[in-house]
Parts: structure tokens; C-alpha cells; sequence
């Protein structure tokens, strides 16, 4: 079964990211808020989300709240992220 993060998506990804100092950072479309966006399967999704969800090959849906340890909200490097379960 395919996760919800394809290697079509993660080629995506990729294709619009900068690393620096560890930092994945996401240069594609954002939100108002600065985080990463991303279309998949007809639907916006939150670039760190969906990393977290690639990480623990989980269902993006299924996720709690995604918080950042670092200050960018465009990384979406899973060490730098981390699920609150609410
Ligand atoms: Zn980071």
C-alpha cells in the first residue's frame, strides 16, 4: 500500500528545498503563516506534517499537532519536528 507521501511527492519536495545548517527548508508555496504547502492527491497539505508523516509511516491525517523545534517553519527535517499527541 502506498503512504500518503509518494516518491512523486517527496521528488517534489526535494526539487524546491534548501538545506542549510541542517535545515530542510522548503522555498515552494506557503502559507500566511510561513509554512510549507504541498498539493497532493488533490489536497493541500503542510510540508512538515508530511515529513513526520514519510518519518513514522503514518497517515498524515491520522497526525496530532506538529510542533518545530527549530524556528523555521518551512523546515520540514524530521529530526526538527515532533508529534504532541493531544
Ligand atoms: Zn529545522
Amino acid at each position: 500500500m502506498e503512504t500518503p507521501l509518494e516518491v512523486d511527492t517527496l521528488e517534489r519536495l526535494w526539487a524546491k528545498t534548501v538545506i542549510r545548517d541542517g535545515h530542510w527548508l522548503y522555498m515552494g508555496l506557503r502559507s500566511v503563516n510561513g509554512y510549507g504547502r504541498i498539493r497532493v492527491q488533490d489536497k493541500f497539505q503542510f510540508v512538515h506534517r508530511l515529513a513526520l508523516a514519510l518519518k513514522d509511516d503514518a497517515d498524515v491525517d491520522g497526525l496530532g499537532y506538529v510542533d518545530h523545534h527549530c524556528q523555521y517553519r518551512h523546515c520540514w527535517n524530521p529530526e526538527h519536528l515532533m508529534e504532541r499527541k493531544l
